[in-house]
């Protein structure tokens, strides 16, 4: 099948979260089954780090009036040979951020999206791509599946093509006042409560999900939460009534990347059989490069993650002082970047108890595999999380998840409780409450274990690092979706 995935990150060319990491996998693992598949992004300031050649094919789009003209690129994904399309404006997309800089979004990102979008539909055109179904990602690319519905569906090389949007995280939701569907091109009749309007404003998450022949999200408990309120964040109605195009399919991992046996940016390696002292080595190193007093019998718990509301590295913190205050024997470590007052209140954190805490304030991938490799428990307060990615990541490096019971957790994390002890499937704990109360808990659950219980630990560890997570399983759920959309399309 020919397949067209647009997104608006893919790591890693351009990254701000776990949409750039599934956007960067997923090509990859439906080419190893056998797909045709391209991708397609805007040419953001990150990418051009990256060799590409210029297409010499120019775009020349309208928009409220206005010609705005951009151009293409080209790169590969390396190894597999997957192309990719980069979308060039510099004026839109040559900037210090993806969607924000200095915490303030970009006033003109509807316009900027808006762009996008039609760049994407005319790439088929001028650059002459078969295509069987454009797979959607977030609301940057919603418009998309209206534009195909509404005006390219009736055009040569586009009655065939089904539209597959997946919602990666529904709090995002592209707002814009309602004077934004000027940018779009599409007639106001659109504008209202069953298509592109919410709340009188236009939102392009809504767009995607009404227009699109297929709707999926990153984990099957995730896609029931986003049926009721408050999960699906007021599209709830919205996708009750698409219900039965709607799936949830778990995401894998980059397992090339995510491997403790060839990470490259660990010094030390290991596998599920050589965990123990392999670890050690990892936590000896994290310790030193954090600042920590080096210490094989402490326990290291890592947090790493955007610092928004939805993370809980509010709770987090309040826990810290608590076992700080209370002298208990454990070392934290934090890395995440984002709300300032959050940032603050970990700095303050810690200088007041240095050791024992270690945060870093920024964004480093090299950091993010040292924590995940190096700490013993991995805590994910999360509020709310769709599938979330680094509980996988911990698994497979036998860092063993502490997390919220919400969304993708429920899915890929299996709680240690008597029956999972005796049939071996525990890989985590979870709790049931994001509040004191339930982080308190599922820490001092994970600390007895690994103090008093050191096979049950061991144990824990052999099943997380043996669990499959890598994208085989998935890509082969989303190839099966696009043949059932594809058949199920209503004709033009
Ligand atoms: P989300 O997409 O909601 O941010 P996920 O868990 O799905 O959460 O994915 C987050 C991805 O971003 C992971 O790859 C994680 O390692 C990475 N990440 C988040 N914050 C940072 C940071 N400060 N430094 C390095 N990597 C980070």
């Amino acid at each position: 099948m020919n397949i067209l995935i647009a997104a608006s990150e893919a790591a890693p060319l351009a990254k701000t979260g776990g949409l750039a990491d599934v956007c960067g996998a997923l090509p990859k693992a439906l080419a190893q089954l056998g797909h045709n598949v391209a991708l397609i992004i805007p040419a953001y300031r990150s990418t051009k780090k990256f060799p590409s050649e210029p297409t010499g094919v120019e775009l020349k789009i309208s928009i409220a009036g206005r010609e705005v003209r951009g151009t293409y690129r080209k790169c590969f994904i390396p190894e597999i040979g997957v192309p990719v399309y980069l979308v060039e404006h510099n004026g839109y997309f040559d900037r210090d951020g993806l969607y924000n800089s200095d915490n303030e979004d970009y006033a003109d990102n509807c316009e900027r999206f808006v762009f996008f979008s039609y760049a994407v539909l005319e790439a088929i055109r001028l650059l002459n791509l078969q295509v069987d179904v454009i797979h959607l990602n977030d609301w940057q690319t919603g418009l998309i599946a209206a534009l195909q519905t509404i005006y390219y569906r009736d055009k040569p090389g586009y009655e065939k093509i089904a539209v597959l949007f997946t919602i990666h995280n529904i709090a995002y939701q592209g707002v814009f006042p309602a004077s934004a569907m000027t940018l779009t091109g599409l007639h106001w009749k659109y504008f209202n409560w069953l298509q592109m309007e919410c709340f009188d404003h236009l939102n392009l998450l809504k767009t995607g999900i009404v227009f699109s022949d297929g709707i999926t999200t990153v984990s099957p408990n995730y896609a029931r939460e986003i049926t009721s309120s408050p999960g699906g964040c007021g599209l709830e109605d919205v996708l009750r009534a698409r219900r039965d195009v709607l799936w949830g399919i778990t995401n894998g991992i980059d397992v090339e990347e995510w491997n403790p046996e060839t990470d490259k940016f660990l010094e030390n390696h290991y596998t599920a059989a050589t965990r123990s002292e392999g670890k050690t080595a990892c936590k000896l190193d994290l310790q030193n490069r954090m600042d920590l007093p080096r210490r094989a019998d402490v326990p290291v718990i890592g947090l790493v993650g955007r610092l928004t509301e939805q993370k809980g590295f509010d709770l987090a913190v309040e826990l810290i002082y608590r076992k700080a205050a209370a002298g208990e024997d454990i070392q934290w470590v934090l890395l995440g970047s984002g709300d300032p007052i959050l940032e603050n209140r970990l700095r303050e954190l810690a200088s007041r108890y240095s050791q024992n805490v270690a945060v870093s304030i920024r964004y480093s991938n090299e950091l993010a595999h040292q924590i995940i490799a190096g700490s013993d428990i991995f805590l994910m307060p999360s509020r709310f999380e769709p599938c979330g990615l680094t509980q996988l990541y911990s698994l497979r490096y036998g860092t063993i998840p502490v997390v919220h019971a919400t969304g993708g957790l429920v899915d890929t994390v299996r709680d240690l409780n008597p029956e999972t002890e005796a049939a071996k499937t525990a890989t985590g704990i979870l709790f049931c409450n994001a509040d004191i109360q339930g982080i308190t808990w599922g820490i001092d659950q994970a600390l007895n274990i690994y103090r008093n219980r050191p096979n049950v630990w061991k144990q824990m560890q052999e099943t997380a690092m043996n669990l499959d997570t890598s994208w085989k399983q998935s890509a082969g759920k989303y190839a099966e979706l696009y043949k059932k959309i594809r058949r199920n399309r209503p004709e033009t």
